[in-house]
């Protein structure tokens, strides 16, 4: 008999859990790549990823500003008795209400109904996306994910003919994702089935803990195992690095499950996770609720970032046009002084009143100032912000111009590469754009000494804010000759594989 509130309790308490601790796996595989990784502007994002994980675990602050739409796989034994009122769906939505509302670690609602229409915020992060099996037993075995946008957004998925290589096709794709889902992180690969199937099987897979170590110390014992081995080495040759910066790490293992289908059909689907791996796993058994053990401190390695000793220390408030043009591609920043904080949803109401040729808010002034691509969670007792790292800054390419234009803004800060109009445009206003750590929230928010809202209240974590900062890290993604560092870096570093290990 499986009691409503233990299932509750244990799935919310599993979402607060997930939000702040990092797996063993995830921080084991990475620190294991930050004492191989050669390129020091890779090495330093391991470096915040890895300080920004250990300080989550002892401050229970979500690594990540985003944290995440929930999906939840349920194997509930076909003995099960229920004593609960509410159906598992609702149960299921209730754990999320109640972890995400938490005030103790609140956490950022993301999800938004009506997502062709008017896109409204759920308050709550529900509904999450469930998927049931009914198995054999007495006992419900509970996996939970919470996935960030920007990996999730990175998914892709095709039918391959029969015949075709699939570690031709992952190799065409990855490179394609750019870097705007927070790499290092894992692959998940779904073969075979249907559409959805595959799809299925490339979430599904992600579950798993990392164990490419051992597999590769053990050696493969089927083909599945010899393909993740493959297909690990061959994305890792790519050299495109942590946040795509070029270097040796891009992912830290490779998952695949594959399912029968169709003699004339080749389902694949592959989906990355990012360096927000947030993931449980706990049974109910009708004991009582389960409480899931903290980790051990031990764990962390002894990473503690600092600024890297050639970074460049800007002050925001005075900073000139002409100064940005002195700053090359891949240099090291410490921003101090203020900058306006908006993403997709305040972009797109400043397009709208420009277009209508109507007047901004009062107070919102964008002229020369510095925009941070950013949806911070809110904060709790004591915090000026809650965990703050940019978002992609891809998403914002089609208001790039208009802002350097019309609306005449200095320059961006998000995460992951531009596209090529938007390079463009920042080469012909002699703009630039900075990228922050993906995955590195919490340390970025330690940088945010003052915040105040200047526009657009009713947007949530996607109002315009003005933050004061100091110190706050970043690298010159774009120059203002149009130079990127996501295309130079990635290609450097996979000429420098390819001398060290030539096919
Ligand atoms: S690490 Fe990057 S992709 Fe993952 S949730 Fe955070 S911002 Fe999104």
């Amino acid at each position: 008999m499986i009691r409503q509130d233990d299932f509750v309790s244990s799935l919310a308490g599993a979402l607060q859990y997930i939000s702040y601790y990092h797996p063993r796996d995830y921080v084991r595989a990475l620190a294991a790549a930050y004492e191989r990784e050669a390129s020091p502007i890779a090495r330093d994002a391991i470096a915040q990823i890895l300080t920004n994980s250990r300080l989550c675990m002892e401050g229970h602050r979500p690594v990540c500003q985003d944290t995440g739409i929930v999906v939840v796989f349920l194997r509930v034994g076909m003995d099960v008795q229920w004593d609960a009122s509410m159906s598992l769906e609702d149960m299921v939505n209730e754990a999320v209400r109640r972890a995400y509302l938490d005030p103790d670690n609140v956490l950022r609602a993301s999800v938004v109904s009506d997502p062709l229409g008017a896109r409204r915020n759920t308050r709550d992060n529900t509904p999450a996306v469930i998927h049931t099996s009914i198995v054999p037993g007495s006992t419900v075995d509970v996996r939970v994910a919470a996935k960030g946008a920007g990996s999730e957004n990175k998914a892709k998925f095709t039918t391959l003919n029969p015949s075709d290589d699939l570690v031709s096709w992952v190799l065409q794709v990855v490179p394609a994702m750019g870097a705007g889902w927070c790499p290092p992180g894992m692959l998940g690969i779904g073969v075979g089935g249907t559409a959805e199937k595959a799809m299925l099987l490339a979430k599904e897979s992600l579950l798993d803990p990392i164990d490419m170590p051992e597999l590769k110390k053990r050696g493969p014992s089927n083909r599945i195992e010899e393909l993740r081995i493959r297909i690990h080495d061959a994305v890792n040759a790519l050299g495109i690095g942590a946040q795509g910066l070029g270097g040796l790490t891009t992912v830290l293992d490779v998952k695949i499950l594959d399912h029968p289908t169709h003699a004339a059909s080749l389902p694949v689907a592959v989906i990355p996770n990012c360096a927000a791996t947030r993931h449980a796993h706990f049974v109910l058994d009708g004991s009582g609720p389960v409480e899931l053990p903290a980790p051990d401190p031990a764990d962390w390695p002894d990473v503690v970032w600092v600024p890297a000793p050639g970074a460049r220390r800007v002050d925001l408030n005075t900073v000139t046009r002409e100064d940005m043009q002195t700053w090359r591609s891949g240099d090291r920043l410490l921003l101090s002084g203020k900058l306006l904080t908006g993403r997709d949803a305040a972009h797109k109401r400043i397009a709208d009143l420009v277009e209508r040729n109507e007047p901004f808010p009062s107070g919102l002034d964008l002229r020369n100032r510095f925009i941070y691509y950013v949806g911070p969670i809110d904060p709790i007792q004591g915090e000026v912000v809650g965990p703050a790292g940019p978002t992609t800054a891809t998403r914002m390419d089609k208001f790039t111009d208009l802002m350097l234009g019309r609306v005449g803004i200095l320059g961006m800060i998000g995460k992951g590469e531009r596209g090529p109009a938007a390079v463009q445009s920042i080469k012909a206003h002699k703009s630039v754009s900075l990228i922050g750590v993906g995955g590195a929230a919490y340390l970025v928010s330690r940088a945010i000494k003052a915040a105040r809202m200047i526009a657009f209240p009713d947007l949530g974590m996607e109002a315009i804010r003005e933050f004061e900062v100091e110190n706050m890290p970043v690298t010159v993604a774009v120059d203002s000759e149009g130079n990127s560092i996501h295309e130079t870096g990635p290609a450097e570093w996979q000429a420098r594989i390819l001398r060290l290990t030539p096919i």
